[in-house]
């Protein structure tokens, strides 16, 4: 960034602090990031046949074997396992997003008839005891890749897991898949291609589709169940992974109520009995299958997914298959359990060790068709595991110890330290199945059901308590790194507060000097007695878990209640200028000079007090309606709102209102460029393709379809994608070419009152025409844009924040010296954070539009739609950005036509340092503030699902910040760069 200073800073020296406070700023969040979402540490290596014996104290890891081939390891196995495989055939079908209420009910309660009647195969087996069903609890983020991995290790991974689920990698941790892999299983993959990614190449046959284009509901499925015929024909698999996406892809579209959703559900319970009457039909003496039907992860009321509310990680786990039949069965009973479970009960019942770094517990349900003794087997191998996996990380714990002293710690007494508590339940876990250690002779029947009972209760009572200490346990957080990350942050900010101190001092100093007559009073007024109170009340908020859930509220109280203080200002003012009348001449005088593009000169005092008055007025009105239309950050989602009961409303009337936004933006953009006083052909060409990708868009709402079930059309992907070409043509065109069309001196130049030079005023002008055409095509191609990705619902939303900004410009130009400079562009900056939440953003990762995100994208690409959901997200706060370029042009008229100011750097230092210095100095303390937070809050309940999502927020915020800020200061520094050698290049020619 370049800046400058007239008056007190140099200008090199503003500058090079303010990039310093940003890079310091940068180099303190990586460090944070590093320190706070660590990758947890796992055990390297995969389960083999140690892990059927007792682990030695001290030893982490298991020494390495000699590398057997498939069969030998396989009878290896079934022999050191002690239990026999159950099954040999595995069919896991995942269907994406299906939520467990829509199969088994909500505490205790069947599904609605509705739901029952969607899936009459699938509750047929419940009912009839064939089948059991679990509430499987996913960890959050519930996004796909992170679960799927969940189920297929056993464990949870790290927070961050979300933020690669769009890069996704192969997956190295020890894994049922590669477990089955290594003794000679054959896996077959159909579906979402996050399985082929994750393993590249384990699958004997696969065909996977692509999980990105949510608009397709049909043809993801379809693309599954063609192969299903030829797949039980062959017969030549050992697994087959089913994944369908098409569930999930109708709540993107649609939420839980969605028309699709039932007939989606008909179409899986369809798979479900073609897949079941298949398999039986496989099923002779020595060929078993089993058939389990998951959910990666629930969906919101809305249809998203991603942060931890019941509905998002309620997911379903369906096992069908003979050893699950019981006499009887209560199909409909709250069955909890933790999706992690599903990795050791699958790798017991195929015979495979347990992956290394399982937290999950097996589930009892399922070995219904095992002997007592074999049972307890399972259960000792999963604590065996549970208990290398304890000693990796307790380095201290060593079983062997605890056996040894269990006498002195009393056994019937609970112990504190975590580590005597594990020791306490796995020694009577231990004790209670192999009472042969202590009662060598006795071997009666009777005494051994009894032991039975109480070993497989210690044993669950030992496994859920380790397995509750291993998934919460807070991993040590390198705490110097953490504050020294802090630290730097605060410099940075500090510095940049400083800066912002010394600037505006200098500037009321040297504006003091020339103006004492009206800037004498020198005291705090009450918008900025408000602006200073309300970061600290918003600083202070974010420490309130349901202050960050329902952020929007501060926003939207702060934007309005800030702009009805300038209300009230405007009001007072008006009211002493007409009482008296020689202040209204004097006016009339004073302002005869400031010329803008809003005002003619012309404007009589009465007029100019109207529009102030009616700026301010739209801009509360369309602040209110703004917070009625998405009414409920993350709790109270439920409340009624606009945009609800238009989503029930007929889709026309979403289209009549698209269109209108559409239309209404052209014809703003249009009028603005009709202020424009040398009208060239350029501007025409500009406006024309404006106008044209005004027309796509029309053109891409009037095509796509709400709520059906058709694919993409090609169409609409290729009018977005000449849309796309078309506006950063001219985008391109109009930042190049425009500091070069208009004149740097005209023969309408007249020596004004103020006592400038011509000249100088001449060839401002020149640079504040070229940076208003710039800035408003920048907003307006960039409203055009945002029409077109965003939720149709979200049109007015978008149209209510564009012309919130306009306003704003209006209001302030009208009268420069009611509000302070640095006033006006933090009221600009609150006016884009509150639409940011207008457009119905949360501080829940749920909230994201990932539909948006595949508009006219053609071929798969992770950088091209992560920047489209950047855009998408941030659409209000980069608008602002954008709005800020014409701000510049239309305020800067009379404050830089000054005539000892001539030179360059001081008109850039005058145009750019405060509105680009603010919201940064704006963003670093609420990134500052906001890190102290999460440090204290790391070992708060919510920490993960609370305050975790909204640092990611919080970072791409300075995200959006720094490359607004860059915009602006790119255009500035390039169009006065422009004029500069135009200048030299005409007084050259005018010396010779
Ligand atoms: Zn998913
Ligand atoms: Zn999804």
């Amino acid at each position: 960034m370049a800046g400058g200073g007239g008056a007190s800073p140099s200008c090199a020296a503003v500058a090079g602090w303010t990039v310093t406070a940003v890079l310091l700023q940068v180099v303190g969040l990586s460090m944070f990031l590093y320190g706070f979402f660590p990758v947890k540490p796992t055990l390297p290596g995969f389960s083999g046949a140690e892990s059927y014996r007792m682990p030695s104290c001290g030893l982490a890891g298991g020494g390495e074997q000699p590398a057997l081939p498939p069969d030998q390891l396989r009878s290896l196995y079934r022999e050191l396992s002690e239990v026999p495989p159950v099954y040999d055939r595995l069919v896991l079908m995942v269907i994406d997003g299906l939520p467990a209420e829509f199969v088994l009910g909500r505490v205790g309660k069947p599904p609605s008839k509705e739901m029952v009647e969607s899936m009459p195969y699938t509750q047929s087996l419940l009912a009839g005891c064939k089948a059991t069903g679990y509430h499987a609890k996913a960890a959050p983020p519930t996004v796909t890749m992170p679960r799927l991995k969940a189920m297929v290790s056993g464990a949870i991974g790290g927070f961050l897991d979300v933020a690669f689920n769009f890069n996704t990698q192969a997956f190295l941790d020890d894994n049922l898949l590669d477990q089955l892999h290594m003794i000679g299983y054959k896996l077959v993959m159909l579906g979402d291609e996050t399985w082929i990614k994750l393993f590249p190449k384990l699958f004997w046959r696969q065909d996977g589709v692509s999980s990105f284009y949510v608009k397709d509901t049909v043809e993801v499925d379809f693309n599954v169940s063609r192969h299903l015929e030829s797949e039980f024909a062959a017969k030549d698999w050992n697994m087959l992974i089913l994944h369908y996406l098409g569930l999930d892809h109708v709540g993107h579209i649609g939420g839980r109520q969605s028309v699709l959703m039932p007939q989606k559900l008909k179409e899986m319970d369809d798979v479900i009995r073609r897949v079941h009457n298949a398999v039986s039909g496989l099923e002779d003496n020595l060929d078993r299958t089993l058939l389990v039907v998951v959910s990666d992860h629930g969906m919101t009321e809305g249809g998203n997914h991603g942060g931890s509310s019941y509905e998002e990680t309620d997911s379903l786990a369906l096992f069908i298959g003979h050893s699950v039949q019981s006499s009887y069965c209560s199909p409909y009973d709250q069955n909890e359990a933790l999706q992690v479970d599903l990795a050791p009960t699958l790798s017991l019942l195929f015979g495979t060790p347990i992956p290394k770094n399982n937290i999950g517990v097996v589930l009892p349900e399922v070995f219904n068709s095992l002997t007592d003794q074999q049972k307890l087997r399972t259960l000792e191998l999963n604590s065996l595991q549970f208990l290398r996996l304890l000693q990796a990380q307790l380095p201290a714990f060593c079983f062997e110890d605890c056996i040894n002293s269990k006498y002195g710690l009393g056994i019937d007494k609970i112990p504190q330290s975590v580590e005597k508590k594990l020791c306490h339940l796995l020694s009577k876990a231990f004790d209670s199945h192999h009472p042969s250690h202590l009662h060598q002779t006795s071997n009666v029947k009777s005494i051994e059901a009894g032991c039975n009972r109480t070993a497989v209760n210690a044993y669950y009572e030992f496994l859920r308590y380790a397995s509750e200490w291993l998934s919460h346990r807070a991993t040590n957080k390198p705490f110097y790194l953490l504050v020294s990350a802090i630290s730097l942050m605060i410099v940075s900010c500090l510095s940049l507060m400083g800066i912002v101190s010394c600037l505006l001092k200098g500037k009321s100093l040297s504006q003091f000097e020339h103006h004492s007559e009206w800037n004498s009073d020198y005291h705090w007024h009450l918008d900025e007695v408000f602006i200073i109170m309300g970061i600290f009340l918003y600083v202070s908020s974010l420490g309130s878990s349901s202050f960050v859930e329902e952020e929007q509220y501060t926003w939207h109280y702060l934007t309005s209640t800030l702009y009805l203080i300038f209300l009230i200002k405007t009001t007072q003012s008006m009211l002493r200028e007409s009482n008296s009348a020689v202040a209204r001449a004097e006016g009339k005088i004073f302002h005869g000079n400031d010329c803008s593009y809003f005002t003619s000169c012309k404007l009589i005092p009465s007029m100019r007090d109207g529009y102030k008055l009616c700026t301010i007025i739209i801009i509360l009105v369309s602040g209110r309606i703004l917070r009625a239309w998405h009414q409920g950050g993350v709790n109270w989602v439920h409340f009624p709102d606009i945009s609800k009961s238009l989503a029930q409303a007929d889709s026309f009337v979403v289209k009549a209102l698209q269109i209108i936004s559409v239309l209404a933006v052209v014809v703003l953009y249009s009028v603005s460029l009709l202020l424009l006083r040398p009208r060239k052909l350029n501007i025409l060409l500009v406006w024309l393709s404006h106008f044209f990708c005004g027309i796509l868009v029309v053109l891409h709402i009037w095509q796509s379809q709400i709520n059906t079930s058709l694919p993409t059309k090609h169409s609409t992907t290729s009018i977005a994608q000449i849309f796309y070409v078309i506006a950063s043509i001219s985008l391109t065109f109009t930042f190049v070419a425009s500091p070069w069309i208009f004149p740097i001196h005209s023969m309408e130049a007249e020596p004004t009152s103020s006592g400038s030079s011509p000249k100088t005023a001449i060839h401002l002008q020149g640079i504040n025409h070229s940076m208003f055409l710039i800035g408003i095509t920048y907003a307006a191609f960039w409203c055009l844009l945002q029409l077109l990705l965003q939720q149709p619902i979200n049109a007015i939303p978008l149209l209510l924040i564009f012309l919130q900004i306009i306003s704003s410009i209006m209001h302030f130009s009208l009268d420069k010296s009611l509000h302070k400079k640095w006033v006006q562009i933090v009221a600009m900056q609150l006016l884009g954070l509150s639409g940011h939440f207008g457009l119905g953003n949360t501080n829940n990762l749920a909230s994201i539009d990932v539909a948006g995100a595949f508009i006219g994208i053609s071929s798969y690409s992770t950088v091209l739609s992560g920047i489209l959901m950047f855009m998408i997200t941030y659409g209000s706060p980069l608008l602002l950005y954008l709005g800020m370029v014409f701000y510049i042009s239309v305020i800067n008229s009379d404050d830089i036509s000054t005539p000892h100011q001539s030179k360059w750097s001081c008109i850039l230092d005058k145009m750019i340092t405060l509105p680009c210095l603010l919201p940064l100095l704006i963003n670093s303390i609420a990134l500052t503030s906001y890190t102290i937070v999460l440090l204290l809050m790391r070992n708060h309940l919510f920490v993960w699902s609370v305050f975790s999502p909204k640092y990611l927020y919080v970072c791409a915020a300075t995200v959006c910040t720094c490359a607004g800020v860059f915009i602006i200061a790119v255009t500035a520094v390039y169009t006065c760069t422009v004029f500069s050698f135009r200048m030299r290049n005409y007084k050259d020619k005018s010396y010779n």
